[in-house]
């Protein structure tokens, strides 16, 4: 290694802020600072030592003009003036290689332990973890005055004096490598003693081929401790700094200096170079014995220190800024939630048979134009123009049926069903089974096993028990000529039916019961049971239809029904019904005439004891006579309307008006002649009440929209601004630590992922709030306004909506924050250190 070539040689440099030659602040003609030499430099305030220091520290770029040489232990050579075109890819390498800092505000990190800012300059500058720094800290702590027994390894930064924090500034710098030792006013902030105490050490410390470059107020700390004094003068005229050949001491010049001559240097050292007594802290009695404390580091690499002290400064005191994140990110999620839960509320609405079809009422006097009509409604044109996606005829129904409630037959208002395709395909069918309560639609087509599809309202008001599988229909049969009470299957029970119907038949039925009063065609309603009793057992064993028979058999056999001539017969498998099970006849005998009598039968069995077990499965049975003869057979009814689908919502109004306005529709619209014809419209209350739910479920939406983009917009917001007023506060630190060479993508990375982990936190604690608050909310909602009972829940946290609101929140966060991360830490250590703007 060559120590006697010079560590720095400038030619000509001119140094500026703003990169113009005119405005440059300092100028140096010529000047070598040699290797392995204590070297001070003086000056007035504003002369430019800093300037200096910053230039040659490689913490700005600032050279304009002229060059500065840095030459490395093996005669390598770095020209200032080049050194900056890869940004800070060269000199980020030259300033962990060779150089280490130490200023006058020590820049150490408050909420890190005294010892984790030591070990920091090493971390960064030669990577290596913390336990490799500690003992030789330990030992230069203590030789600094700190021992363990006064500085153990807890320690924070916060907790000691300021003259303590020089010292860790100190061996902070000096307990890594360099070449070149730069403190800008290291001992601004301490009393003499401890200066001197500090600059001893740091001469103690310096190797051969080190040198230190030192600012400093002391003159006479400069000529105890300096092998060279620099001055940097102001040149009035030029306006500028600049360092004039005779304005360089060596110590040989003052060394040996006595009394009046000594004073004299004194004195000139003074004039370029105004002392300013610094105010002088006490020293405290330092305890010199070597503490045996075990220590145990935890977070011995870069990241994970960082992680460790940041991540918890960044969680605020007393984990203020994790609450109000998690309090703006668990509003908006709930607020998403329950966005969510309105619009598959809506979307319900909107896709059930109650709000996408629409009927068409056909009066009777138009019945002739029902074929046109349909065909119009079915031509392609309008199809497409008003979205159509399907249409049903249908034909109104007023059937009585037996109410066991008032002990009479009232008439229920229903209406057909036309089946293209198989029942389940039908569209109709299957959004008015998506309500279903029980029951299936497997034989609703099936004429010899004639049923209905029953509301539940329907059930209940009139005294029915939904398990009984039927219900009863009053018909008039021809033959013989009387009304009565038929049975008929319960085929499925549903929460509702459209247009205010209680039950829907399919148009087999319908045909079935308009049978025309034929003598010679006895109706298909015409039920064998008048002469024939029969029990069911539902999903039943052999073994327990035997038990049963035995038990009606034992009926039997006591009085009265001995007398009656009644007996079981052989039980067997009845299976194509939605009641389906062991079914057990009765031979009738002297009871087939007697229909007090049979029911009294009825109810006997079904209340014996022995029957009890079986009750739940039990059921009366029926069966109808099936009418298969052509000629009997009921022509087609007339349809009393068509029911359209509509695929959207968007055109219902644009229908209305065209059914209005067509002359197909309505022929005498256009002569004006109202009232020969009939008119023919959609009912405007239901348009205008469809309208409004679109219009309901879109503000919805928008709203929710919006919602997501102001919870996003908030929680990026106050994440970047909590990140900035951070950094703003370590702002002079990060530039230390960037000044010993940190590299801008390891400490992007560790802030990125601090922000990552913070928000991760702020974001599983939201929702564990949110969704207790959510489900807490709906439950009582839905205590409140219980009438709809199975309306999807006002809370849905989870889905599209949700997803897409964590998508927007984190890309805005990421981006936000990684933009604050990038400014902050692409400012020049120099920028960072002297609070520049
Ligand atoms: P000192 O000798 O007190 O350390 P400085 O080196 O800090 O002086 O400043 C030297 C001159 O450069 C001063 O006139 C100062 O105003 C100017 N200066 C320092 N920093 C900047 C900057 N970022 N932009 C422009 N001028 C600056
Ligand atoms: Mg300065």
């Amino acid at each position: 290694m060559n120590t006697s070539s010079p560590i720095f040689s400038i030619n000509q440099a001119s140094c500026s802020y703003s990169g113009r030659l005119e405005d440059r602040v300092l100028y140096i003609e010529h000047l070598e600072i040699p290797r392995g030499e204590v070297v001070f430099l003086l000056g007035a305030s504003g002369s430019g030592k800093s300037t200096l220091l910053e230039t040659l520290g490689l913490m700005n770029q600032t050279l304009v003009k002229g060059e500065i040489l840095f030459h490395g232990p093996a005669d390598e050579e770095f020209p200032f003036s080049t050194l900056w075109d890869k940004g800070e890819t060269n000199t980020g390498k030259l300033r962990r290689d060779h150089f280490s800092f130490i200023f006058q505000y020590t820049n150490l990190m408050d909420n890190f332990s005294a010892y984790e800012n030591i070990a920091l300059s090493r971390m960064i500058k030669e990577g290596v973890d913390m336990q490799e720094v500690i003992p030789g800290a330990a030992k230069l702590m203590d030789e600094v005055g700190l021992p363990l027994s006064q500085v153990d390894f807890e320690k924070e930064a916060v907790n000691l004096s300021g003259g303590q924090r020089q010292r860790v500034a100190f061996v902070r710098a000096l307990n890594t490598r360099f070449s070149v030792l730069f403190g800008d006013e290291p001992t601004g902030n301490l009393d003499e003693n401890n200066a001197n105490e500090l600059m001893r050490q740091v001469r103690l410390h310096l190797q051969p081929y080190q040198s230190a470059i030192i600012v400093s107020h002391d003159i006479n700390l400069a000529i105890r401790h300096a092998d060279r004094i620099i001055a940097i003068t102001s040149n009035e005229s030029e306006r500028h700094g600049e360092v004039l050949p005779d304005h360089i001491f060596l110590r040989p010049q003052w060394e040996n200096l006595q009394g009046e001559s000594a004073a004299k240097f004194r004195e000139k050292l003074s004039d370029f170079y105004r002392v300013k007594k610094q105010v002088t802290e006490e020293a405290k009695p330092e305890d010199k014995l070597l503490d045996k404390l075990k220590f145990e580091v935890e977070h011995s690499q870069f990241r994970r220190l960082f992680l460790k002290r940041e991540g918890t400064a960044l969680l605020g005191l007393k984990k203020i800024n994790l609450l109000i994140l998690t309090a703006i990110l668990g509003l908006t999620l709930l607020a998403v939630g329950f966005a969510n839960g309105s619009l598959a509320y809506l979307e319900e609405k909107l896709s059930s048979p109650f709000v996408n079809w629409l009927t068409l009422e056909i009066p009777a006097q138009r019945a002739g134009d029902f074929e046109t009509i349909a065909n119009r409604l079915k031509s392609p044109s309008l199809r497409t123009r008003y979205q159509i996606e399907d249409t049903r005829f249908y034909t109104m129904w007023n059937i009585r049926f037996w109410n066991h409630r008032t002990q009479k037959a009232t008439m229920v208002r229903g209406r057909t069903i036309r089946f293209d395709k198989s029942s389940t395909e039908e569209p109709l069918v299957k959004e008015i089974l998506s309500k279903k309560i029980a029951g299936s639609l497997e034989g609703l087509t099936d004429s010899s096993r004639m049923s209905l599809i029953v509301t539940e309202k329907f059930l209940t008001e009139f005294g029915y028990d939904p398990d009984s599988g039927f219900v009863l229909m009053e018909f008039k049969a021809a033959n013989p000529d009387s009304l009565l009470l038929v049975p008929v299957y319960v085929r499925a029970i549903v929460k509702e039916l459209p247009g205010k119907n209680d039950y829907l038949v399919s148009e087999e039925f319908s045909s079935a019961r308009t049978q025309p009063d034929r003598r010679d065609c006895p109706s298909t309603f015409d039920i064998r049971d008048q002469h024939s009793l029969r029990f069911l057992l539902l999903d039943g064993t052999s073994e327990e239809v035997t038990l049963i028979r035995s038990t009606i058999d034992n009926i039997l056999v006591q009085s009265p029904w001995d007398t009656l001539g009644v007996f079981t017969n052989t039980p067997y498998i009845h299976t194509n019904s939605f009641l389906s099970g062991y079914e057990i006849p009765l031979l009738l005998g002297r009871l087939d005439t007697n229909t007090y009598l049979k029911e009294m039968l009825v109810k006997t069995i079904l209340s014996s004891p022995a029957i009890q077990p079986f009750s739940d499965r039990m059921r009366r049975s029926y069966e109808y006579s099936i009418q298969t003869g052509m000629d009997c057979i009921q022509p087609r009814r007339f349809n009393d309307g068509i029911a359209i689908q509509l695929a959207s919502l968007d055109s219902i109004r644009g229908l209305a008006e065209n059914i209005a306005s067509d002359p197909v529709f309505n022929p005498n619209s256009e002569s004006g002649l109202g009232g020969e014809k009939a008119t023919i419209a959609l009912d405007l209350g239901k348009v205008q009440e469809k309208e409004n739910f679109l219009f309901l479920s879109r503000v919805t939406r928008l709203g929710a929209y919006l919602l997501i983009l102001l919870g996003a917009a908030g929680v990026s917001l106050f994440v970047a601004n909590l990140l900035k007023m951070h950094l703003e506060k370590i702002k002079m630190n990060i530039g230390t630590f960037k000044a010993f060479g940190l590299e801008r993508q390891q400490a992007q990375a560790v802030y990125f992922e601090i922000i990552l982990r913070f928000v991760g936190l702020g974001l599983l604690m939201s929702v564990a709030i949110a969704l207790f608050l959510g489900y807490s909310f709906d439950l009582i909602l839905s205590n409140d306004f219980s009438a709809e009972s199975d309306r999807p829940s006002y809370f849905q946290p989870f889905g599209f909506n949700t997803l897409l609101t964590l998508g927007v929140l984190s890309l805005a966060i990421l981006i936000t924050s990684r933009n604050v991360i990038r400014n902050m830490l692409a400012q020049t250590p120099g920028d960072l250190i002297y609070n520049r703007e």
